[in-house]
C-alpha cells in the first residue's frame, strides 16, 4: 500500500478493497496468512540483469516519480516491489516445500509487463517469472506452467521464457489492446508459448471454452509440476480498462478449471496465484475472494463447454491454434 499513488489507476486502494472483501467473507476465518519477504538480488537476477533492482532503489532514493510513461513510483516503491516478487517466491516455497495446497499472493505492483530489461505497464519486477525461476533454481522443479488470464498480454513474461522449453506460458487476452503483443503465431522456439488473443466483448463461456479446448490439452502434454496464475481481473465486466465481460462467477470457474488441471498433472494440486491487474474495486475484490473460495473448497469437475455455443470469433482463434498443432514437449 506504500507503492504508487491514489491518483493512479493501479492504486493502493486495490489492496484495501481486497482486504475488506475478505474480511466480510466467512472464508477469511478458514485461511492462514503468510508474510511476504523481500526477494534477494540473486532471486530477482534470475529474470532481470545484474543491478536491476538496485537501479529501482536508486530511482526511489531520489524521490520516485514516473519511471516510464505508465508507471509511477513513490519513495517506497522499490522496497514494495521486492516484497511483491519475494512474496511470490514465499508462496512457491509454501506449496512446493511445506504442503500448503495453494497460496494467493495479493501483491502490488503487478509484474507481467516487466521485461527482463525494463519496467512498463505499471510493472517493475516480473513477480510470476521470478517465482517460476525460484521453483526451478531453489526448489528443484523442472516444468512450470504460467496461466495469465489478465485482460492484457503478459509481454514481459513471454519475453523471459520465449525460448525456454521448461516453462509453458499461456495467455488469454483482449486484442487489439495494450501492449499489442500476444498473437497466435508467437510460439517461441520450443512451442512453449500459447497466446489466445480474443476480440473485446467475450465473456464467461468463451473463457471457459478456451481453457477446455486449448489450455487443458497443452497442459496434459506439458505435465507441469507447479501452476502459477498471473491473476489479473481487468477482464471483469465492471473493469474500466478492459472490454471483456467475465463475471465474478466466470473467474471462479476459471479457478476451478485450473485446479482440475493441477490435480491431473504432476503439479498434484500445487497452485500459486500472483495478483496482476484489475481496476474496478468491487469487481476486483469480489473476484479475488471467489478464486480463493473455489481453491479452498475444492471442486467437482463440470461438463466441458459446448464449442457451438461460444462466439464465432473465439472459435476462429482456437481453430487457428489447433491448425498450428498442440505442441509436443520432450520430457
Ligand atoms: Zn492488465
Amino acid at each position: 500500500m506504500l507503492h504508487g499513488s491514489s491518483a493512479h489507476v493501479e492504486r493502493p486502494e486495490r489492496l484495501r478493497a481486497i482486504e475488506a472483501a475478505l474480511s466480510a467473507s466467512p472464508l477469511k476465518a478458514q485461511l492462514s496468512f503468510l508474510d511476504a519477504r523481500p526477494a534477494t538480488d540473486a532471486e530477482i537476477e534470475r529474470v532481470h540483469p545484474p543491478g536491476y533492482a538496485r537501479g529501482l532503489d536508486d530511482f526511489c532514493l531520489n524521490g520516485g516519480g514516473w519511471i516510464d510513461s505508465d508507471t509511477l513510483l513513490s519513495p517506497q516503491s522499490s522496497r514494495v516491489a521486492r516484497l511483491a516478487s519475494g512474496g511470490a517466491c514465499r508462496a512457491v516455497e509454501a506449496v512446493v516445500g511445506e504442503g500448503v495446497p495453494w497460496v494467493f499472493s495479493v501483491c502490488r505492483p503487478p509484474g507481467h509487463h516487466a521485461t527482463p530489461n525494463t519496467s512498463m505497464g505499471f510493472c517493475l519486477i516480473n513477480n510470476a517469472a521470478v517465482a517460476a525461476r525460484h521453483a526451478q533454481a531453489a526448489l528443484g522443479l523442472k516444468r512450470v506452467l504460467i496461466v495469465d488470464w489478465d485482460v492484457h498480454h503478459g509481454n514481459g513474461t513471454q519475453d523471459v521464457f520465449f525460448d525456454d522449453p521448461s516453462v509453458l506460458y499461456f495467455s488469454v487476452h483482449q486484442s487489439p489492446l495494450y501492449p499489442g503483443t500476444g498473437r497466435v503465431r508467437e510460439r517461441g522456439a520450443s512451442g512453449t508459448t500459447l497466446n489466445v488473443p480474443l476480440p473485446a466483448g467475450m465473456g464467461d463461456g468463451e473463457y471457459a471454452f478456451v481453457f477446455d479446448d486449448v489450455l487443458r490439452p497443452a497442459v496434459r502434454e506439458f505435465a507441469p509440476e507447479l501452476i502459477i496464475v498471473s491473476a489479473g481481473f481487468d477482464a471483469h465486466e465492471r473493469d474500466p480498462l478492459g472490454g471483456m465481460r467475465v463475471s465474478t462467477e466466470g473467474f471462479a470457474r476459471l479457478a476451478e478449471q485450473v485446479r482440475v488441471m493441477s490435480e491431473e498433472t504432476p503439479a498434484k494440486g500445487r497452485l500459486v496465484a500472483v495478483l496482476e491487474g484489475g481496476y474496478d474495486l468491487q469487481g476486483l475484490s469480489e473476484a479475488v475472494v471467489a478464486v480463493m473460495d473455489r481453491w479452498h473448497v475444492g471442486v467437482v469437475e463440470r461438463a466441458p463447454v459446448d464449442g457451438q455455443t461460444v462466439s464465432a470469433a473465439t472459435r476462429k482463434v482456437t481453430q487457428a491454434l489447433h491448425e498450428l498443432g498442440v505442441p509436443r514437449f520432450s520430457p
